[in-house]
């Protein structure tokens, strides 16, 4: 049976992503040699590597002034680089999610850090607006997209200071105003590739201005200067990324890309809206066209585990809700065909007609 895998992350890559890396297991561009056993080194892989920066900047259209690096440690390492390289004084967060808190959490260890806004009394159901920032603060941090709870901030924030922001979930999936930003940057296995790898876009004017030593690592300049190659980086997930940002330009790029996630997501919040057995779990106008969450209405409480088998019997595999919201999440990341979200509304329909 076809399997439609709405998982949260890792999760669905492209066909065209698992074929190339499959084949490149098996023969990395004709070295007789497995994308698993090559050096870094290699002009073969370095060739691949400094493609994969050359298309980011493509799809982002990255203006000069920024560089594009790969790296290990997830996003979460992001949580402390960001601080330890950018803060000097104090630094502007917006609290929207447990990633958000999480990076909040790192920065206090750097400076002083100052939460603009936050919506978790309300167990994060919403976006905060019309909060202020700090005109002298070093930057301002933002989740773009909530991916435990559903919410997305699908615009780039208008404050009077240098934007940071942690896109690991909605990266690719609309055009950015990149001169906006101090950093970006993106665990992989969401929109990207296999875990393993994390993107950072970063101007490099924004560095080298705070008075602490930084740990080579941990330093951005280390890698911009090394071109991701200071030490060993994740070779096999920089390949596949690759292949999924050459999938995104066969698409048309991020405009094109937008509209496909925009419909995609419309169908299945209509049917979440219309279907008398579910609802939305957070404000309307905030919807994550990602990551949608979504619960039983209250009179149908008692159906959650029936309609959990009922959807993996059709085929549908990791729907359920972060521990924290509980109920259902579909992830909608760009690889997700609309044939499957189709799929799955016609599931809970035809859970509906049952009950
Ligand atoms: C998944 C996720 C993270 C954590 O990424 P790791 O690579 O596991 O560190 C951080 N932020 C957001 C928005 C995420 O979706």
């Amino acid at each position: 049976m076809k399997k439609h895998n709405f998982s949260a992350g890792p999760s669905i890559l492209s066909e065209y992503t698992i074929r190339n890396s499959a084949a490149a297991v098996t023969d990395f561009e004709g070295t007789g040699l497995s994308i698993l056993e090559v050096s870094h080194r290699g002009k073969e892989f370095v060739a691949v590597c400094d493609e994969a920066r050359t298309k980011v900047k493509e799809l982002l259209e990255v203006p000069s002034g920024y560089e594009v690096i790969f790296l290990g440690g997830g996003a979460s390492l992001q949580f402390c680089m960001v601080p330890f390289n950018l803060l000097n004084k104090k630094a502007s967060y917006l609290d929207t999610g447990t990633w958000a808190s999480n990076a909040i959490k790192e920065a206090r260890l750097f400076g002083e850090v100052e939460v603009v806004a936050s919506s978790k009394d309300a167990n994060y159901t919403f976006i905060p607006k019309g909060y202020k920032v700090a005109e002298d603060a070093d930057y301002f941090h933002f989740t773009s997209n909530n991916t435990i709870y559903g919410t997305e901030m699908r615009y780039d924030p208008d404050v009077n200071v240098r934007l940071v922001s942690d896109m690991s979930s909605d990266i690719f999936t609309r055009p950015v105003d990149v001169s906006k930003y101090d950093v970006i940057y993106a665990g992989a296995q969401k929109n990207l590739a296999p875990a393993g790898v994390t993107l950072v876009v970063v101007r490099e004017e924004a560095l080298g201005r705070i008075a602490r030593a930084i740990p080579t690592m941990l330093d951005y300049r280390t890698h911009i200067k090394k071109e991701s190659m200071f030490n060993t980086p994740p070779v096999f997930p920089i390949f596949a990324a690759l292949q999924t940002l050459k999938w995104y330009q066969t698409l048309g790029g991020l405009s094109a890309i937008e509209k496909m996630n925009l419909e995609k997501a419309a169908i299945l919040y209509d049917e979440i809206d219309r279907n008398k057995l579910f609802r939305g779990t957070v404000a309307v106008q905030d919807r994550s066209i990602m990551n949608v969450c979504f619960v039983m209405a209250d009179e149908y409480k008692e159906l959650e585990a029936g309609f959990a088998a009922f959807a993996a019997a059709a085929g549908m595999v990791g729907i359920k809700g972060h521990r924290s919201v509980g109920g259902f999440r579909a992830s909608l990341y760009n690889a997700m065909p609309q044939s499957s979200v189709e799929a799955l509304v016609a599931t809970m329909k035809a859970f509906e007609k049952q009950h």
